[in-house]
């Protein structure tokens, strides 16, 4: 293997760039890859129908992988799967895009490299370490002397054949994700350097048997802010090409379900180094993990906000929260709202295809007697009966587009055919409403992504039950390796993993 001295990230693309330039032989790099983020504790699947499939063009097109074009080798776009977070993933729908994809990636053979941009937590009916299935079946397709980088999302699950199968990872160091293209870019560049230079690097693996919501490891807050806050200035040390730091995904009961530090780069000795002291620090900040925002029961928060002269006061449902996992389609908070009597208040969404196309047969002005929610998982929740009057109908010639907006005494309701979040002001102002307008915004939510936090006067958020229950002691446990904070009083020191192509 050689081994390279030390240059610095920043220098990297340059130095790759400029040895295309002077005539480095074009390597093949093929890209592409499926993300999605899958709930065990709902009853809902993920279907064909769910998923965004961007095939070539497309993919290379896609604004978040746009740095693909600025390499001196081509990166061929094989596909790129991707979903709203969900439940399981249908297995006849995964068997189907994975055949595919592999189709695709042989006939683009041979390659010298290959970057998967995966999620992490996707969790296939019937199969645990799904990335793990699928990666390794990348591998074996590419062979031995191809090598590999992915991107992770830092809610993503690790196991021994993900790690096996790789040569190189990098995961966002944001949460919300502000930085998927700079990871992105970070994993292609270090695919880019290596191949140029003729470097194997090793990466290291140091999972950390403790899980929590992403709600309570936002990186905007402590103690997340400062442990990703230092990985930019650990990634400068000499032989360090990579370090990432993954909080893992709470709502997905599978044994390789933990947080972890992976580092990459050519020195193994620093590299054990970095995953230890990082894993050691995670493991010791575990229970000053809080959220970020005051919380409460639904009634609490809406009584909180009722009382409140600011706004809007925007509510967060964080146990139905579909960008988590959860279903979307429950109406508990709209059950709350109406037994409080609350007014002024919009709430979006809740997925329900029934609903939504009742009332475009119905039309706007329209008042007619709905059963809202628990339509796509009638065991998780129940209906709720009202008389709602049709204010707004979404335009769209598409019937998984529709979205109906409806008035319920105080309160103005979006129904959505699909499941979807509401996360920019424009899902709000396609539908002729102004959240700023509003005393109370109730969003399907765990934190909120940076537009929706802009306006929230202030933010609560409500722990409520769902598919992504934020009271993770409570959530059934079977499969997970002992795992803090189920085993509050366990014990543990960091055991780096060296990946197996780091020795071979
Ligand atoms: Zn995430």
């Amino acid at each position: 293997m050689k081994r390279r001295d030390f240059i610095t990230q920043a220098s990297m693309a340059a130095v790759a760039a400029s040895v295309g330039r002077v005539g480095a032989a074009n390597k093949r790099i093929a890209f592409g890859g499926i993300q999605i983020e899958c709930s065990t504790y709902g009853n809902i699947l993920s279907r064909m129908e769910d998923f965004t499939v961007r095939r070539g063009r497309e993919l290379a097109d896609f604004r978040l992988f746009g740095m693909t074009k600025a390499y001196a080798h081509p990166f061929m776009p094989i596909f790129l799967a991707s979903a709203v977070p969900g439940g399981r993933v249908e297995r006849q729908t995964y068997d189907t895009l994975k055949s595919e994809f592999l189709g695709r990636l042989r006939d683009l053979m041979p390659l010298d490299g290959v970057y998967l941009p995966m999620h992490g937590a996707m969790y296939v009916d019937g199969m645990t370490d799904a990335e793990g299935d699928w990666i390794s079946a990348v591998r074996a397709v590419v062979g031995d002397r191809c090598l590999i980088s992915a991107s992770y999302d830092l809610h993503g699950n690790l196991s021994r054949r993900v790690i096996d199968s790789l040569d190189m990872m990098s995961a966002f160091r944001t949460a919300p994700h502000i930085d998927r293209e700079e990871t992105h870019k970070r994993a292609c560049d270090m695919l880019v350097r290596c191949l140029d230079e003729g470097i194997r690097p090793a990466l290291v693996w140091a999972p950390i048997p403790v899980l929590m919501p992403g709600e309570r490891s936002s990186t905007e807050y402590e103690p997340a802010k400062r442990l990703w806050g230092q990985l930019p200035a650990m990634n400068a040390q000499e032989g360090i090409m990579d370090v990432s730091l993954l909080v893992g995904y709470v709502w997905a009961d599978e044994a390789r379900a933990t947080a972890a530090a992976v580092v990459t780069g050519t020195r193994p000795a620093t590299l054990h180094k970095v995953a230890s002291e990082l894993a050691q620090q995670y493991w010791d900040a575990r229970s000053e993990f809080k959220f970020g925002v005051p919380t409460g029961t639904m009634a609490e928060v809406i009584a909180k906000a009722q009382s409140m002269t600011t706004r809007p006061v925007v509510l967060s449902d964080s146990g139905d929260n579909p960008t988590g996992g959860g279903t979307g389609d429950r109406a508990d908070a709209l059950a709350e709202l109406l037994r409080m009597k609350a007014r002024d208040v919009v709430l979006a969404g809740i997925a329900d295809r029934p609903g939504t196309e009742a009332c475009y047969q119905a039309g706007v002005g329209t008042t007619l007697t709905l059963k809202v929610g628990a339509t796509l998982d009638p065991q998780a929740s129940r209906p709720v009966e009202v008389a709602a009057k049709v204010a707004f109908l979404a335009q769209t010639d598409r019937p998984a587009e529709r979205q109906a907006v409806i008035t319920v005494g105080g309160v103005t309701v979006v129904l959505t055919a699909r499941r979807r979040p509401f996360h920019e002001i424009k899902d709000f102002t396609a539908l002729g409403l102004d959240p700023t307008k509003f005393g109370i915004v109730v969003v399907k939510a765990g934190y909120l992504v940076p537009e929706i936090a802009a306006i929230a006067n202030p933010n609560l958020m409500a722990l409520t039950d769902g598919a992504v229950n934020q009271d993770i002691p409570r959530l059934a446990n079977h499969h997970r390796v002992p795992t803090y904070p189920w085993v509050p009083d366990l014990k543990w020191t960091p055991a780096p993993i060296v990946s197996a192509r780091s020795k071979a």
